[in-house]
């Protein structure tokens, strides 16, 4: 990506109107996808970040698995912070809060921008308003995880929401942003770490650093996929197609949780309450059940999520809805 795509893609993240791209406080780098503006965002914090005490990064209970080993592999240990809470299987809003609260001052953490993997909980605006306080108060450091933006709503600007706003606010952070699922590139592998640093002073010293690792390590990044996102980005008529065309799969995965929700609570009365389905956001969906459960589910009707519970929202449809409905049913009754 040239500057002018990378700063389009800030902008998409950040917002057009921006004032940390108008005045300059954006840093930008092309990387590989968002596994490697993760990996660039950790290596940055591991050379130059000020850890207050130990060198370690704060992830949620559970996250991408994947975390842990970049962080790891950067010599940051990562520790997990209660985010998950298995009786409501929604957000563990109180432990989260406290936890935050009582860590070291500018302690490095990460968020899910929106449409948090695994357990598709995300906070409200008004919790993340009261997260942002607890950044600002603590001065701890944001380090946004967007791998899902227009998952979660199907609108780009609305899944920003919590970014923007800890922008806005003036907590310390980095965006790590992913165009694998929301432009259909996993293949091409192309993605951006963004840092929003004080000052231009600042930013372009950051810059420097960022380029000085990412020479090392790739050199330059991928062509061909960041120029059709660059293309989709610069163009009007294919911008606002793309806004669709993410309106209509994401509306798809909304869809797909009202079916199931219904067949399960009006239809087959599955034991339990599986208002989660409807509640939880973006492509993943943690159903509650047993690791036992779980594997019977592929061992007797070959439907496979992960052990954890997990399925794929983005992996039914009008044809298997009621067949993973009905043997969810049976080994939930089992
Ligand atoms: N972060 C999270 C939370 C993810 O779920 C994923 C993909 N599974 C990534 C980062 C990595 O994204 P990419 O495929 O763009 O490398």
């Amino acid at each position: 990506m040239g500057a002018s795509r990378r700063q389009e893609a800030a902008k998409l993240i950040l917002g057009a109107d921006s004032p940390a791209i108008a005045e300059g406080r954006v840093s930008s780098v092309q990387t590989i996808s968002g596994t490697g503006a993760n990996h660039l965002g950790a290596l940055f914090l591991s050379r130059f970040y000020h850890f207050n005490g130990e060198k370690k990064a704060h992830i949620s209970d559970p996250t991408w698995i994947n975390h842990f080993a970049i962080f790891r592999n950067v010599g940051i240990e990562a520790v997990t912070y209660p985010y998950y809470d298995p009786q409501t299987i929604g957000l563990a809003f109180h432990p989260l809060l406290d936890t935050l609260d009582t860590l070291p001052d500018r302690s490095a953490i990460l968020l899910h921008a929106c449409a948090h993997n695994p357990t598709g909980v995300d906070p409200t605006r008004e919790q993340w308003g009261q997260i942002c306080d607890v950044f600002l108060k603590k001065g701890h450091y944001a380090f946004f995880d967007c791998a899902y933006q227009g998952f979660a709503s199907g609108d780009l600007d609305n899944d920003a929401w919590a970014v923007r706003e800890f922008v806005r606010r003036n907590v310390p952070l980095l965006v790590c942003q992913s165009f694998a699922k929301n432009a259909g590139l996993y293949g091409e592998r192309v993605g951006a770490l963004h840092v929003v640093a004080p000052s231009k002073e600042a930013a372009d010293r950051v810059k420097s650093q960022l380029s000085v690792l990412a020479r090392s390590e790739i050199s330059n990044p991928p062509a061909h996929g960041a120029r059709i996102v660059s293309l989709i980005l610069n163009n009007l008529d294919l911008f606002e197609e793309w806004k669709r065309d993410i309106k209509t799969m994401a509306g798809r995965i909304i869809q797909m949780r009202d079916e199931l929700h219904k067949l399960l609570t009006e239809e087959l009365k599955t034991p339990g309450n599986w208002d989660h389905i409807v509640n939880q956001i973006g492509m993943f969906s943690f159903t509650g059940i047993s690791p036992e459960k779980s594997q019977a589910l592929t061992e007797k009707a070959h439907i496979y999520l992960t052990q954890n519970g997990r399925i794929s929202m983005a992996g039914l449809n009008s044809h298997n809805i009621r067949y993973f409905a009905e043997n969810l049913d049976k080994v939930v009754r089992g």
